[in-house]
């Protein structure tokens, strides 16, 4: 057994991974700050079965949470592309590229290795397809840009200070909890009460969507097995397009979507695609889910949660 720090413990993919590692005879320890992102009572929800802290990366005692730990699991940081346009693009600075060097100077310091998220949005629209993890960065959101800082600062603190670190670039990930900003979260809540789904784009716009267990499993992979300083996409096996995935959606509710069209929204890159063939080879890890069994989870996530208001 060992002593592990969660980050973004109470968020979507943060709580699955400290469950996962709980499950597993871990001892975990969550901290997250239950920040108004989004509706903070989904975070309780999410906590619920797990023990987390309620603090702050920008000021919580780092040494004092770090003491006897064995890793660092770092998702905590403020994710969603379109909103990191504007006046609140200050929360990406802080929550991702303050925090995290907040985080791996501490980490550094007590000589703990860290797996941290990055993002598919470091590579903006990629320079080829499947992308490699040696393509071209090129973000077109602010929230890709602090992402891409984050890896910078990961190589920075392991060449100044022997940071030990590892960094996985997920994919749109999906499944029961998902943010309430991403997609399937609302689409199918509006199948299940009968409203319009908000569809942004005309739907030929694809990712390499990926199961939230899948994207733990890759979080544990690399702390476990990840070369030095290395960057590995995570990334599901299937690319959908939106239109695909809506179809798919009505097949597991039997229901027919009301579709609301609206402009490409700013920052929404048009394809993503991984290749996952050095995660593969190095880490042992691939995507297990399809996309179908995947959106079936979190069909019944969404029918469950609205029976039981
Ligand atoms: P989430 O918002 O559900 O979880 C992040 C959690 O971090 C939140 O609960 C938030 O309260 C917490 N947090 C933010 N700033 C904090 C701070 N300073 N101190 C303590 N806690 C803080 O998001 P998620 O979708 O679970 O994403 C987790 C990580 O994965 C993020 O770093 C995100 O950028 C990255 N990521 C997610 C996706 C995806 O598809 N969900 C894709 C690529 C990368």
């Amino acid at each position: 057994m060992s002593r592990l720090v969660v980050t973004g413990a109470a968020g979507f993919i943060g709580s699955h991974l400290a469950e996962r590692l709980a499950a597993d005879g871990h001892d975990v320890v969550g901290v997250d700050s239950f920040n108004d992102y989004y509706d903070p009572a989904r975070k309780r929800e999410n906590a619920e079965p797990l023990d987390v802290l309620e603090a702050d990366l920008l000021d919580v005692d780092l040494d004092e949470l770090l003491a006897g730990v064995d890793g660092i699991y770092h998702l905590a940081g403020q994710p969603g592309v379109r909103a990191s346009f504007g006046p609140d693009f200050v929360h990406y600075a802080t929550r991702n590229v303050q925090a995290s060097a907040r985080l791996f100077e501490a980490a550094a310091r007590q000589g703990i290795r860290v797996a941290y998220a990055s993002s598919s949005s470091i590579y903006g629209d990629a320079e080829s397809y499947p992308t490699r993890e040696d393509a071209r960065p090129q973000p077109i959101s602010p929230y890709g840009v602090t992402k891409l800082c984050v890896e910078h600062l990961a190589y920075a603190h392991a060449r100044t200070a022997g940071l030990s670190a590892v960094g996985i670039r997920f994919f749109t990930v999906y499944g029961p909890r998902q943010r309430p900003d991403m997609a399937f979260t609302p689409l199918l809540e509006a199948l299940d009460a009968g409203t319009a789904f908000r569809l942004f784009g005309d739907g030929s716009a694809s990712r390499s969507f990926t199961f939230v267990a899948d994207a733990a499993a890759g979080m544990i992979a690399a702390l476990q097995r990840g070369r030095e300083g290395e960057l590995y996409n995570v990334g599901g096996g299937e690319e959908a397009t939106m239109s695909e995935a809506i179809a798919l959606a009505e097949q597991v509710a039997a229901r027919e979507l009301e579709v609301e069209h609206h402009g490409i929204a700013t920052g929404d890159v048009r394809r993503t695609k991984a290749d996952v063939a050095k995660a593969d080879q190095e880490l042992d890890w691939r995507p297990t889910t399809s996309l179908a069994d995947g959106l079936r989870a979190q069909w019944e996530w969404v029918t469950a949660r609205v029976a039981a208001r």
